[in-house]
Order: C-alpha cells, then structure tokens, then sequence
C-alpha cells in the first residue's frame, strides 16, 4: 500500500501517519521529521536547510526529491510506505510520478484560522519528536513530555508569523497537488477526510477508508 497524506501544517498529518504507520505495518516516510533530525545532529544537509525551515519555506526541491528517492530504495519499502510531507510542489510531485503511482492519497481539509489555533497550542519533545496539543492530546503532566518527564518546547516554525508564511506557502506550492493527484494517472484513489474533528474522529475515517483500498 503505497499512500500519501496531504494537507496543510498542522491538519494532523503526523499524527495520524504515526496511526497509519503503525495500523498497517509500513513505514512513514515524513521529510520533516527527517530534515528536523539532520538539523539536530548538524549534518551538512541540516546546515542547509535551517535558515529555510525556521522561516517556514520549503526547502529546495533538489534536496527533498534526493531525499526520498533514496529512502524508497531502502528495503522496508518493498511493500509500501507512507509519505507525509512529501511531495508538497508539483516539481516534487512529477520526480515521485517517475517512480511511482500511488495506490491512494488522503487529504485532510482544514480552515486556515482553526490551524493556527492548532499550531498555538503544539508543543514537543526535542529528543524524541513527540508531539502534544494542550487539548487535543495533552502531556499527563501539563508542560512535561511523557516518557522522560523533560520538558516540552514550541517548535521554532510553530510560532503564529511563521505559521501564517506556512500556510501561503501551503495555498501557493502545495495545494495544486490537490487537482495532480485527482488524476488516477498519478493516484488510484483519492479521498477527502475532514480534518478539523477529533484525532479519534478522524482516525475512525482514515481506518475506513484504508481498510477498502
Ligand atoms: P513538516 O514537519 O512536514 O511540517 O515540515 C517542516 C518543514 O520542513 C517545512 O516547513 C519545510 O521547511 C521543510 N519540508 C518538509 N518537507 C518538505 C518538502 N517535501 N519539500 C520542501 N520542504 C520540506
């Protein structure tokens, strides 16, 4: 089952990716996680990208395409994989089409002004990456991750300027990925999942539909 979440920061895509992942046994493939790791262990590749992830741009096509081709060669792959986060511009999207058609993409739809409520209130754990919402998944312990008990941070992007440059440039690069891959030349099947109920909610409707694909 190969399978692409798409939708605009903080529509839940790594949450419920984490659910997907784990669900249906195949690995997600999120270039933002893997890009925030490359910047925590200062890797060339993180050097390059900090200045563009910490104003909320994409980073250049090139190193996002290069990325991914070379995780879908790893083996873990062979019997499909989720990506989230990626494509996120139609450059990116013909790179992947080359390879590749998807078996489905899941896009969640969400309002703008409900995201950057949202993306106020996410807070994680720098070691880890794991992620809370002060309502809609909170910590046990407010403030306080809960595995190690440190102590959660905002994500530099997260702060409500940069989220607003996130989501124009959602509007703009991303979001003509919604007609591309509305084409079963490019996706198989394509479905719309309402992104701005419960984690619960959704995931019920995300399990739904993956379990007829
Ligand atoms: P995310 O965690 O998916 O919201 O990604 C965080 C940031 O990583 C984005 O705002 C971009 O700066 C960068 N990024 C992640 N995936 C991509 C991609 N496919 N192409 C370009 N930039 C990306």
């Amino acid at each position: 089952m190969k399978l692409l979440l798409l939708g605009p920061p903080g529509a839940g895509k790594g949450t419920q990716a984490d659910f997907i992942s784990t669900e249906f046994a195949i690995p997600q493939i999120s270039t933002g996680n893997i890009f925030r790791e490359n910047i925590k262990n200062n890797t060339v590749l993180g050097i390059k990208i900090q200045e563009y992830m910490n104003a909320g741009q994409l980073v250049p096509d090139e190193l996002a395409i290069d990325l991914v081709e070379n995780r879908l060669e790893q083996e873990d792959t062979k019997e499909g994989y989720l990506l989230d986060g990626f494509p996120r511009t139609i450059k990116q999207a013909e790179a992947l089409a080359k390879i590749i058609t998807l078996d489905a993409v899941l896009e969640l739809k969400i309002e703008d002004e409900v995201i950057v409520q949202r993306l106020a209130e996410r807070f994680f754990h720098k070691e880890s990456g794991r992620t809370y919402h002060t309502q809609y998944n909170p910590p046990k312990k407010s403030g306080f991750d809960d595995v190690t008990n440190e102590p959660l941070v905002q994500r530099e992007d997260d702060k409500e300027a940069t989220v607003l440059s996130r989501l124009d440039v959602y509007h703009k690069q991303t979001e003509p990925l919604v007609n591309f891959y509305q084409n079963p030349a490019h996706s198989k099947k394509y479905f719309v999942i309402k992104a701005d109920d419960s984690i619960a909610d959704i995931r019920k409707q995300i399990l739904k539909i993956c379990q007829n694909i």
